[in-house]
Parts: C-alpha cells; sequence; structure tokens
C-alpha cells in the first residue's frame, strides 16, 4: 500500500523508534504517547482493519499476541500490567488504515474504556 504510513515505517521510509522486529510484525513506539509506555504492534502484511481479517491471517494474530507478551516483559510492564487496543472503522476512532494494537502501560490506566 503506497500510501500507507504505516506501510512506509515497515520499509523504513519514515524512521520510528522500533522495539522488536521480526519477519512477520514490527512494533514501535507511538509518536503521540498516550501513556508512558505506548507501542504499536502492527504485521508487516498490509491488514486495512480488523474488519478485513481472513481466516489465514489467524495465526499471524495469534503471533502478535506471543510478541505483545515479549515486549510486555522487555518493558517491565508485565507485573503492573497494561492495555491493549484495537479501533476499529469510523466509529472505532481507527485514523491509521493498517491493523494495529496499542500497548498502553505504565501507569494506572483510567476505567473508561468507552466515552
Ligand atoms: P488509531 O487512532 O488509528 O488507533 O491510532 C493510530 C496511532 O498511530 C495514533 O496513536 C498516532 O499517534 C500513531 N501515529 C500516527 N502516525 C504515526 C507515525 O508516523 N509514527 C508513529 N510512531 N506513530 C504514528
Ligand atoms: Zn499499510
Amino acid at each position: 500500500m503506497e500510501d500507507c504510513i504505516f506501510c512506509k515505517i515497515i520499509k523504513k521510509e519514515i524512521s520510528s523508534n522500533i522495539v522488536y522486529e521480526d519477519s512477520d510484525i514490527i512494533a514501535f513506539r507511538d509518536i503521540n504517547p498516550l501513556a508512558p509506555v505506548h507501542i504499536l504492534v502492527i504485521p508487516k502484511k498490509h491488514i486495512s482493519s480488523l474488519i478485513d481479517l481472513e481466516e489465514k491471517d489467524e495465526l499471524l494474530i495469534g503471533k502478535i499476541y506471543t510478541v505483545i507478551n515479549k515486549i510486555a516483559k522487555q518493558e517491565k510492564i508485565n507485573e503492573n500490567g497494561f492495555r491493549i487496543v484495537v479501533n476499529c472503522g469510523k466509529d472505532g476512532g481507527q485514523e491509521v488504515q493498517h491493523l494495529h494494537f496499542h500497548i498502553l502501560g505504565g501507569k494506572k490506566l483510567g476505567t473508561k474504556i468507552c466515552e
């Protein structure tokens, strides 16, 4: 996807602060952090949103959660905990049309997950 900002991050055409990378997945710090730890975990394959997932992506999504587990330990938020957020579509507030998992942690997060 030529005009996708996250595909450009994957191709290193846009710089980012990468915290994890393998052949399928990359994770980098959010440019506008909403918590002391705010990391975006994305598949290298361009999938526009959760609603565009296909059955053949099941393994990849499972792997993303294993990577989240690793990053949580790396960032030392595994003991206190953290939150995973996946915004989907217009009503979900998705701004970047490349599937991404927010890891939010490093402080006690608010209890309102929906306003
Ligand atoms: P969404 O609202 O789509 O769930 O989240 C998109 C996230 O991507 C936002 O938190 C925003 O700060 C982050 N973001 C947008 N553009 C860039 C960028 O160029 N670099 C990085 N590191 N994060 C970005
Ligand atoms: Zn993309």
